[in-house]
């Protein structure tokens, strides 16, 4: 970083023991002027209390619709190094597992094209490369092209699909989080790099629903793993949890949604109510030596997911309370595909599919996508009236 720049309210983001990005953006501006123009950009928004970038102007790489966002920032004069700025999401690997050779690999390509600022990983998964020239896309496409990687989405169009950890590392995944979502990624290409919908679109996957990945808040189809028969209760390790000083009345049952749990202190034996059970996972997180998910095992999905822009913010509502998964996922697919054909000739320009059935009724989407209503769409009995007969479905 030059001398005569001073940043006085990022340096105070550098005190405390925390690790600090304005350290490494130092550190990258030491080697690239964009990279200190930033630090520059950056201090005067805080000064200002306004951020310097602009939309505007389409930019991307052959072939793809998607996958660079255009950034201009609104002072090139004082920060030339800005003028064109563009972000470049690059499609992550299934549970973000990668060689330290292919984190060198990325690292150099960027350094070489672009700022050699990263942010390991944007909220939809992806390596999010910052800031390079327009003239630098396509090189540095072609590069990482040759080193394997892709781009992810961007714009109106399916977002990098993402999973949590899965199986890789996890008991407790009901089904194989990243081997479905490389398949989808695979057989979704058209999807992801050709923008033709009315808003992004994004799939999540997590393997249970302790929800790693936070699939239910930020993602229009949430796929979270299940099983459909009962929980697994070994009596031997509830005996050894009880005594060892777990509290399990207090600690286990009396904290399950549902009271499905009976503990008695007598016997120390725990028994579940099946049709209780809400499969929340509070009791295997507890006791997971004591207690497993069924054997029956799959996914519920769930839709809607998503953050304030035109509506307010949304979690996602069950539409399959149960669904095996396994490959190749036709149900699924075929399934998938009836909501996006749905939601693409009935939705508005930056409408999410959350903001559509919202608008239009819970009822009608079903009915119009063939699924039919379950109770486990409705949040407690007479709650969430939407599901109407119609005319001809009542039998006379
Ligand atoms: Fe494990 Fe469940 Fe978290 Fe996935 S969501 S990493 S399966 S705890
Ligand atoms: Fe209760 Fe959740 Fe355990 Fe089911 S999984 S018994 S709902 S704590």
């Amino acid at each position: 970083m030059p001398e005569d720049r001073k940043t006085p309210q990022l340096d105070e983001l550098e005190k405390g023991p925390w690790p600090s990005f304005v350290t490494e953006m130092k550190r990258a501006a030491a080697k690239n002027p964009a990279a200190d123009d930033l630090l520059g950009l950056l201090e005067r928004s805080y000064e200002d209390k306004i951020g310097h970038w602009k939309h505007g102007g389409i930019v991307g790489v052959r072939g793809y619709g998607g996958g660079v966002i255009g950034r201009y920032t609104d002072l090139p004069e004082e920060f030339p190094h800005l003028k064109e700025f563009h972000t470049m999401r690059v499609n992550h690997p299934s549970g973000w597992f990668y060689t330290t050779d292919a984190l060198r690999t990325i690292c150099d390509i960027w350094e070489k094209h672009g700022s050699g600022l990263t942010n390991f990983h944007g909220s939809t998964g992806d390596i999010i490369m910052l800031g390079t020239t327009t003239d630098e896309l396509q090189p540095t496409f072609d590069e990482f092209s040759e080193a394997g990687f892709d781009l992810g989405g961007s714009g109106s169009d399916l977002r990098s699909p993402s999973c949590c950890v899965g199986p890789a590392r996890c008991e407790y995944a009901c089904f194989d989080t990243l081997d479905m979502c490389y398949d989808l990624t695979h057989e979704f290409q058209d999807e992801l790099h050709r923008p033709m919908w009315p808003y992004k679109f994004k799939i999540k996957m997590s393997g249970c629903a302790n929800d790693c990945v936070a699939a239910i808040a930020r993602a229009d189809c949430s796929v979270i793993g299940t099983w459909r028969d009962t929980i697994i209760i070994d009596q031997d390790e509830v005996k050894a949890y009880a005594e060892s000083g777990l509290n399990i009345q207090r600690a286990v049952c009396d904290k399950c949604p549902t009271r499905a749990l009976e503990f008695n202190a007598e016997t120390k034996e725990l028994t579940v109510i099946p049709e209780d059970c809400s499969r929340c996972m509070h009791c295997i997180n507890m006791m997971p030596k004591a207690i497993q998910p069924g054997k029956e095992k799959g996914a519920t999905i769930l839709l809607g997911g998503k953050s304030t822009i035109v509506k307010s913010a949304f979690m996602s509502w069950v539409i399959v309370p149960f669904m095996k998964m396994e490959p190749p996922y036709t149900e699924f697919k075929d399934l998938i595909r009836r909501i996006w054909d749905w939601w693409d000739e009935n939705g508005k320009t930056r409408e999410r599919l959350g903001e559509l059935i919202y608008r239009v009724g819970m009822g009608t989407f079903l009915r119009e996508v063939g699924l039919p209503p379950v109770p486990q769409m409705v949040f407690r009995p007479r709650a969430n009236p939407y599901v109407f007969w119609q005319e001809d479905e009542i039998k006379k």
